[in-house]
């Protein structure tokens, strides 16, 4: 896919570079189902619908490319949706959760407790004992977590299983959203780690290895590698400081998704040769460990849209105005405003009519009243009526969960998974 062209070749619609759904008579095929029959089997409009099929093509893609040797685990952050995680559950190798209500849904989906991984600053005492209850691994993000850790340990009777989450002294370049390398609320400054690893040592918890998360949104695979390549650095420098061998190494993740013109999926093969010559590195270096790297909306993302129906269709002072049934409510990246600097479009077509010719330049808003309320500023779009579906592609990841679903008051949304 090439979504340079829609910068260059105006015409070409939207649905021809989102090449992940098939088309059937102009009509995405979500599921294998067509868009307006899914969209009366969920009986409402607006909601989510994200693939079965697309999720485990995209961790055959990733299984081909990953060594063997490396553990592919799901941040469900990105799509904490209870039948969606019990799918990735039985495809990936571990969940990482960040709250104990993530924690509760990995276990209802039947991931192992000694698969799962906890990370997340301000994790609460009660978060803590439920995590140590479960046997599942907590990512330490400051010396008071130890200390809770610690009583919680002889409370229960119970052994805390520990990594420690290292702030590193580098970013991941060109993330979206960066997430550790100077000051940062995640994790603990590297130059504080070798204190932290006395007192996990002293407190007696379970060290298990290492947790590296440098950024997030990342489409350049040499920025990938060099983040990959400095947290195993950093892994390596720190281990012998660590009070017991390093059996897990999380080197993070950031792999990012396509959204805007311009932008390419992620070139794998370089992030695979990388990893396969650290996990060769790791045989002889760390020779306990094993590396795992952590994926959200890389494996979820591209296989989910959002479909939202047109209620009204206005004109404005010669500007077209498709009035959706939806919008920041429910979406609020593809509105702009989820951590963009500048707003841009996502990728949005008309589900039902995604062949037509005949096109024009609108906007899509939502219901709410504020400007914000934005799905496609001015795109060309097929022509559209009252009663289409318009979809918004790239939606599988932080959508409903990462949206205010209660501003306005107005419905919630449904999500499925086909
Ligand atoms: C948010 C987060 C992820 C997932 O990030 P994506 O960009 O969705 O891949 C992974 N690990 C940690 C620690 C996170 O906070």
């Amino acid at each position: 896919m090439l979504l340079t062209e829609l910068v260059t070749e105006r015409a070409l619609p939207v649905h021809a570079l989102m090449d992940q759904f098939a088309l059937h008579e102009g009509e995405l095929l979500v599921g294998g189902e067509r868009l307006t029959q899914l969209a009366a089997r969920v009986g409402q409009t607006p909601f989510y619908a994200y693939d079965r099929a697309l999720l485990r093509t995209r961790v055959q893609q990733l299984r081909r490319v990953l060594p063997a040797a490396v553990k592919l685990h799901y941040a469900m952050k990105a799509n904490p949706m209870p039948a969606l995680v019990g799918l990735m559950a039985g495809l990936v190798d571990g969940i990482d959760v960040a709250s104990a209500g993530e924690l509760k849904v990995a276990l209802d989906a039947g991931a192992r407790p000694l698969d799962i991984s906890f990370a997340g600053p301000g994790k609460r005492e009660a978060e803590l004992r439920q995590a140590v209850a479960s046997r599942v691994l907590v990512n330490i993000e400051s010396f008071r977590e130890v200390t809770t850790l610690q009583s919680i340990c002889s409370d229960l009777g119970l052994p805390a299983r520990v990594a420690v989450r290292v702030n590193p002294d580098f970013e991941l370049k060109g993330s979206g959203m960066k997430m550790g390398g100077g000051a940062k609320p995640f994790g603990v400054d590297v130059e504080q780690i070798p204190a932290l690893l006395d007192r996990i040592g002293r407190a007696g918890l379970a060290f298990e290895g290492f947790h590296l998360f440098a950024g997030s949104q990342n489409l350049r695979a040499e920025s990938i590698c060099e983040a990959q390549q400095k947290a195993y650095e950093l892994a390596l420098r720190l281990a012998p400081s660590a009070p017991a061998p390093v059996r897990v190494l999380n080197l993070g993740g950031g792999f990012g998704i396509p959204y805007f013109p311009g932008e390419q999926r992620l070139d794998l093969t370089p992030i695979g040769d990388n990893l396969a010559r650290l996990a060769q590195r790791a045989r002889i270096e760390l020779p306990d460990a094993t590396l795992v790297i952590e994926l959200g909306r890389y494996l979820v993302g591209e296989a989910g849209v959002y479909v939202a129906r047109i209620v009204d269709r206005k004109v404005s002072r010669g500007q077209v105005y498709l009035v959706v049934d939806g919008g920041l409510h429910h979406h609020l990246s593809a509105s702009g405003n989820f951590g963009q600097v500048i707003r841009k479009n996502y990728p949005v077509t008309i589900g039902n009519k995604a062949d037509s010719l005949e096109m024009e330049t609108v906007s899509v808003v939502g219901p709410l009243c504020t400007p914000l309320d934005l799905l496609a500023d001015r795109m060309t779009l097929p022509v559209a009526q009252v009663d289409d579906l318009v979809v918004v592609f790239q939606s599988g990841a932080y959508g409903a969960s990462a949206s205010p679903q209660g501003f306005l008051s107005h419905p919630a949304c449904l999500e499925v998974l086909v």
